[in-house]
C-alpha cells in the first residue's frame, strides 16, 4: 500500500519512512502541504499521514482539500500533532482526519494505527467491489447481457437531452422476435432463451458502438441511436434483420431453427421537449405494430399519418 508522509521536519519524515517501509509500505514524501496536494492529484494514494503545522498549506487545510476532492477511492488520513489539548484533538478530527497521533509518537502505536487504517481501506475496497457488482445486476438484463429496461430509460433520457441541447438527430428501433410463443411451444423454453441470447449477440454486433441497446421486456428489444437519422436507423435495422434470418439455432438433432424479427423505427421530434422518450417509444411501437400487421420480418418507419 502506498502511504504519503507530509511533514516539514525531514528527520520525522525519515523516521516514519523507516518504520513503515520496514512494514512493507511504499512510502512517498512531501515537505509541505502544497507538495503533498500536488502528489495526491497526480497519483492514486489511499493513505496519508500529515503533520499539522507546516508552512503554506497546513495539515487541516490539506485534509480539507482531500475531502473536497472527488477521488475515486477513499483517502485514509492520520493527523500528526505536537498539540495535545483535548480541543486541538477534536479540531483535528473535525477537519476530516480519520485518526490522530501526538508527537513524539510511540512507534508501536503508530504501527497499530496504520494497521487500523489499512483494514478500513481494505473494507472500503471490498464494499466498492460489492457495490459495483450490485450496479451490474441493476443495470443489465441477466439473460441477454443487454441493458435492462430501467437502465435503458435512464440512459436514453440522457441521450435525448443531449440531442435536444445540441439539436442533433436521434432515432430508435423497437424490435420483436416473430412468433416467439411458437418457438417456445414447439422447442421448449431453453431454445426460446437461446433465441433471445442469440438475438442479443447479433444486436451487440450490429449496433454502432455508442448506440444503447436494451431488453425492453419479453422478446422485445429497444435500441437508441444517437446522431442517427431515420434512414441510418433503417439501415441498421435492415442489416440486423438479414443477419437474424441467416443465423439459425442448431438443435442437437441437427435440425436448424430459423427465426425472424420485426422492426419499428421512429425519430426524436426536435420540436418537442416534454415526454420525448415516451413519445419515441410510442411511435416506434406503432411502427413495429405496422411491421407485424403487414407480414412480419420487416422494417417499418413511423409516419405521423399512420397514427390514426
Ligand atoms: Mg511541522
Amino acid at each position: 500500500m502506498r502511504v504519503l508522509i507530509a511533514d516539514d521536519d525531514s528527520s520525522y519524515r525519515r523516521l516514519l519512512e523507516a518504520i513503515l517501509r520496514y512494514r512493507g509500505y511504499e512510502i512517498l514524501e512531501a515537505p509541505d502541504g502544497q507538495a503533498a496536494w500536488n502528489m495526491l492529484q497526480n497519483e492514486s494514494i489511499p493513505f496519508v499521514i500529515t503533520d499539522w503545522m507546516m508552512p503554506g498549506l497546513d495539515g487541516p487545510a490539506l485534509i480539507n482539500r482531500i475531502r473536497q476532492a472527488q477521488f475515486p477511492h477513499y483517502t485514509y488520513i492520520i493527523l500528526l500533532t505536537a498539540r495535545g489539548g483535548q480541543d486541538d484533538i477534536v479540531g483535528g478530527l473535525q477537519s476530516g482526519a480519520d485518526d490522530y497521533l501526538t508527537k513524539p509518537c510511540d512507534l508501536g502505536e503508530l504501527r497499530a494505527r496504520v494497521a487500523i487504517g489499512e483494514r478500513i481501506l481494505d473494507l472500503e475496497m471490498r464494499l466498492r467491489e460489492a457495490m459495483g457488482k450490485l450496479e451490474m445486476l441493476a443495470t443489465y438484463d441477466s439473460l441477454t447481457g443487454l441493458l435492462n429496461r430501467r437502465a435503458l430509460i435512464q440512459l436514453a433520457n440522457r441521450e435525448i437531452a443531449r440531442a435536444q441541447r445540441e439539436s442533433s438527430p436521434l432515432s430508435a428501433i423497437m424490435m420483436d422476435l416473430d412468433y416467439f410463443k411458437q418457438i417456445n411451444d414447439r422447442h421448449g423454453h431453453l431454445i426460446g432463451d437461446q433465441a433471445l441470447m442469440l438475438l442479443a449477440t447479433l444486436i451487440k454486433r450490429g449496433k454502432r458502438e455508442y448506440d444503447l441497446a436494451g431488453r425492453w421486456g419479453g422478446e422485445e428489444f429497444f435500441i437508441v441511436l444517437p446522431g442517427a437519422m431515420l434512414g441510418e436507423a433503417e439501415s441498421v435495422a435492415e442489416r440486423l434483420r438479414e443477419e437474424i434470418n441467416n443465423s439459425p439455432i442448431h438443435l442437437t438433432n441437427q435440425e436448424l431453427v430459423y427465426f425472424h424479427s420485426s422492426f419499428g423505427i421512429a425519430g426524436l421530434d426536435m420540436e418537442e421537449n416534454d415526454d420525448s422518450f415516451q413519445k419515441l417509444v410510442l411511435h416506434a411501437d406503432i411502427a413495429l405494430y405496422q411491421a407485424k400487421n403487414s407480414g412480419r420480418d420487416r422494417v417499418c418507419i413511423f409516419s405521423p399519418e399512420a397514427k390514426d
